[in-house]
């Protein structure tokens, strides 16, 4: 008889519980999955997936516009709401089973319920016929993390980021407060479907985190597009009236809107989880602490993911959750590098990242230089938008190695993505001057800037 009803029960099926149950299975492990809600997590559902097909949507209101350059003469478009959202959930229903048959394909065991930790362990599962404990040689939690609206007079009338994809009606007015990725990809993403979009922020400029140079660049091009951003703005009410929500702001003026977007923050999602009660530690905001192998302090219980407040990307979810796999059932993998995690920001135009800002590398190298290029796309030269793109190189003047990249233009994602791999790879200066550009394109810029700038 086995000494544990499973090797390994993993709590929450998002990116990170999804792939560390299916990995394990596959080493052989005998694997449990808990999962509340629908499968997929934040990502499927309401986080990257629902969200790029709400941008690609947004952006072919800028295709309309601009197919008139290029010789085509189009009817007035419309958007049909309904049939965008109907659209999108059918797709997230098939992304659900997809999950349901990647995990039972491989014999994981999907209990539907809330799971609680009880030791080390032990699981005790809220299930709809009643409740049950599972024992397993390990326990990972992967909960993942939910939107959190600060308390003010008329918070119950705002939503969060949840909510955006089903809105109903479409929000003609919609305000956005918040100035992170997710605040700004919604404004911009709401703009482009035609709501008359104004996104507050209290803070002086958007994109806390990022290239300086990125951050001032996006906020322009974004209110070149007619979205309204007030910086240095900040909410003291919402109130219900007859003719909408009035949007109060900390210097007395009122702003009418359909729908009040917080997307001001997110927490850990540890309610019910039992932690403090098992003896998982974690910090006031909840996020469990983990060491390098994200074990916890219950030696025999792990966590990766959003719920550990480190980097909450879906990649990273999932890289993490590989690593503890390959820690507990296969061969140990590298350490995942936080150095170099690769973004994106789904705004119009696109931010795309890697390594680290012009600021961070003039307190870390002794030498920097950094090679900038600004400039209209080929493709506006006829489509009438006076859209601009960035480019920019940091470089360790030392070692020659390219220790930032950042971009804000069409597909700056895709394009960072490859590049990625060369700074993981260690590249210089040198080897982005030796490789020759795809021309004409955009990403060619990447490897023709040759003047520093002056500083
Ligand atoms: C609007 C939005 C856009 C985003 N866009 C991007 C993007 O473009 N690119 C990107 O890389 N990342 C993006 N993210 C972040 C990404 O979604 C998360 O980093 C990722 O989903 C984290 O995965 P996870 O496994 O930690 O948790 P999650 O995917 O959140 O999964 C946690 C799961 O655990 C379940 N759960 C919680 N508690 C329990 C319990 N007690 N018992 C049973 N089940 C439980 C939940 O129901 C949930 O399904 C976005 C997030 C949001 C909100």
């Amino acid at each position: 008889m086995a000494e544990h009803d499973f090797d390994l029960f993993v709590i929450g099926g998002g990116s990170g519980g999804v792939r560390a149950a299916r990995m394990a299975a596959q080493h052989g492990a005998r694997v449990a999955l808990a999962e509340a809600a629908a499968l997929g997590g934040t990502c499927v559902n309401v986080g990257c997936i629902p969200k790029k097909l709400y941008s690609y949507a947004s952006h072919y209101a800028d295709a309309f516009r601009e197919a008139a350059g290029f010789g085509w003469d189009l009817a007035p478009a419309r958007l049909d709401w309904e049939r965008l959202k109907a659209n999108r959930a059918a797709e997230i229903a098939r992304l659900n089973a997809v999950y349901e048959q990647v995990l039972t394909g491989v014999g994981v065991e999907i209990v539907r319920g809330w799971a609680q930790v009880i030791d080390g362990h032990t699981v005790h599962l809220q299930l709809p016929s009643g409740t049950r404990n599972f024992s397993a040689r390990y326990i990972l939690i992967a909960t993942g993390g939910t939107p959190t609206v600060p308390f003010f007079p008329g918070c119950k009338e705002v939503v969060t980021s949840d909510s955006m994809f089903d809105l109903d009606p479409f929000p003609k007015r919609l305000v956005v407060v918040g100035g992170g990725y997710i605040a700004c990809e919604f404004a911009s993403i709401f703009h482009g479907l035609g709501a008359k979009v104004t996104q507050l922020y209290r803070g002086e400029q958007v994109l806390r985190g990022f290239d300086g140079d990125i951050r001032q660049f996006v906020a322009q091009e974004m209110r070149k597009t007619g979205l309204v951003l007030r910086l240095h703005s900040d909410v003291t009410s919402v109130e219900r009236r007859a003719s909408g929500l009035a949007v109060t702001l900390t210097h007395g003026e009122a702003i009418e809107a359909d729908t009040v977007l917080y997307a001001t923050g997110r927490v850990p999602n540890v309610n019910g989880l039992g932690l403090a009660a098992a003896g998982i530690a974690h910090n006031r905001q909840g996020a469990i602490q983990v060491d390098a192998s994200y074990r916890t302090s219950l030696a025999s219980v792990y966590a990766v993911g959003d719920v550990t407040a480190r980097v909450q990307l879906t990649p990273v979810a999932l890289a993490e959750a590989m690593s503890v796999v390959d820690h507990l059932f296969g061969p140990p993998r590298h350490a995942l590098n936080y150095e170099l995690i690769p973004t994106a920001v789904f705004t119009q135009p696109n931010v795309a990242t890697v390594g680290i800002t012009e600021a961070q590398a003039r307190r870390s190298c002794t030498g920097v230089r950094v090679y900038r290029s600004e400039f209209k796309p080929l493709r506006h030269t006829l489509s009438g938008s006076n859209e601009r793109t960035l480019m920019k190189l940091v470089v360790d003047s030392s070692s020659d190695r390219v220790v930032g990249l950042h971009m804000v233009g069409p597909d700056a994602g895709e394009i960072v993505q490859g590049l990625a791999v060369a700074m993981m790879a260690g590249a210089t200066k040198s080897h982005f001057d030796r490789t020759l550009g795809i021309h004409p394109t955009l990403a060619e810029e990447f490897v023709t800037m040759r003047q520093p700038i002056e500083i």
